[in-house]
């Protein structure tokens, strides 16, 4: 089987699980892009047009998530974008602790099909899950994003070497020219990682 297939088979078991915020949810919003990419850009949760879509940034952070990444030659053909919560938090509130613990289950499975040599964590939850090794009673031990973007980590991930960049999230920055400055700078790192990747 080849990754697009096992993504496909972690899908349909993310599905069948009975995760908190589902029954409240339109749909399960996995993931997108290619199962072959080098790099994952990760998020916090869906919002209503992802609930609706069943996608995750399809909507105005989406849109300038795709613009971002556009200004860099990168899209949907070699990243993948998923989220740390698979179904939408009623009124877009912030990810609980128990459901962070038993929705990244499946974020770590995909990480674990698609290898991914760097993620970029977009915004505070993600970033914090990732540099807490996945503890969520440590995340709030972490530092914010406003003190950890473009500060390259490596982690392990099941064995799996991986360089975490932490970027500010696609919506906290659209209408913000400073942090659409340090964005700009902080993809000059990415970039610089790709090429170390290769
Ligand atoms: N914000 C996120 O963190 N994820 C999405 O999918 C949409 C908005």
């Amino acid at each position: 089987m080849n990754k697009i297939q096992i993504l496909k088979e972690i899908e349909e078991k993310c599905k069948q699980d009975d995760l908190p915020l589902k029954k409240m949810a339109n749909n399960l919003v996995f993931g997108k892009g290619s199962a072959n990419a080098e790099i994952m850009f990760v998020g916090e949760a869906p919002g209503n047009n992802e609930d609706l879509q069943g996608y995750p940034f399809v909507g105005a952070a989406g849109k300038n998530l795709d613009k971002l990444l556009m200004n860099v030659g990168l899209s949907l053909e070699n990243v993948y974008i998923a989220n740390i919560l698979k179904y939408r938090p009623p009124e877009n509130r912030n990810p609980l602790p128990e459901e962070i613990k038993l929705h990244t289950i499946w974020l770590i499975e995909q990480i674990k099909c698609i290898k991914p040599k760097i993620v970029c964590s977009l915004g505070n939850y993600s970033t914090k899950f990732f540099l807490s090794g996945g503890n969520v009673e440590k995340m709030n031990e972490i530092q914010g994003i406003t003190q950890l973007h473009g500060k390259v980590e490596s982690i392990e991930i099941n064995g799996l070497k991986i360089r975490l960049v932490p970027l500010f999230h696609p919506a906290a920055i659209i209408y913000n020219r400073k942090l659409i400055d340090l964005w700009d700078k902080d993809m000059e790192i990415v970039k610089r990682e790709i090429r170390q990747a290769n």
